[in-house]
């Protein structure tokens, strides 16, 4: 299997049986971001103590890849500052537009880097980054 395979394979287990979907009981704060070129409309619920995120989900609808890119992202974000959190979507978005050349900072996207090709198909990358930035936008909102 090669590389590109594999991140096939991850994106549509990610978009088709994501344990990250559904509503958190304790949510304070949310998130709605949507893409109309696509379609695609999701909500991201954060639970947040302080200055960190303990537990994140998402619910909405949309293509595969902003499904999976969601999924993906909520893995990463859970435990982590907000901070770290916003460094997470700044290096996500430099790696979509082919502007990251830190190969440590590509390895702290752990599993996102299954879209760092999507570059390459531009009617794609709203897809992609639409939870980034919907993220980006509830953590500035909740300073
Ligand atoms: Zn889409």
């Amino acid at each position: 299997m090669d590389l590109n395979q594999l991140y096939t394979e991850l994106i549509l287990e990610h978009s088709q049986n994501s344990e990250n979907k559904g509503h958190l009981d304790h949510a304070n704060c949310t998130e709605r971001g949507r893409n109309p070129s696509c379609g695609d409309d999701i909500t991201l619920e954060l639970v947040c103590r302080g200055d960190i995120i303990e537990d994140a989900s998402f619910t909405g609808s949309g293509c595969a890849i902003s499904q999976a890119s969601t999924s993906i992202m909520i893995d990463l974000i859970k435990g982590k500052s907000k901070e770290e959190a916003g460094e997470l979507v700044n290096t996500f978005l430099s790696m979509i537009k082919k502007e990251l050349n830190d190969y440590d900072k590509l390895e702290m996207l752990e599993d996102a880097v299954a879209f760092q090709n999507i570059g390459n198909m531009p009617a794609r990358v709203k897809c992609a980054t639409l939870a980034w930035h919907t993220l980006r936008e509830a953590i500035t909102k909740n300073q």
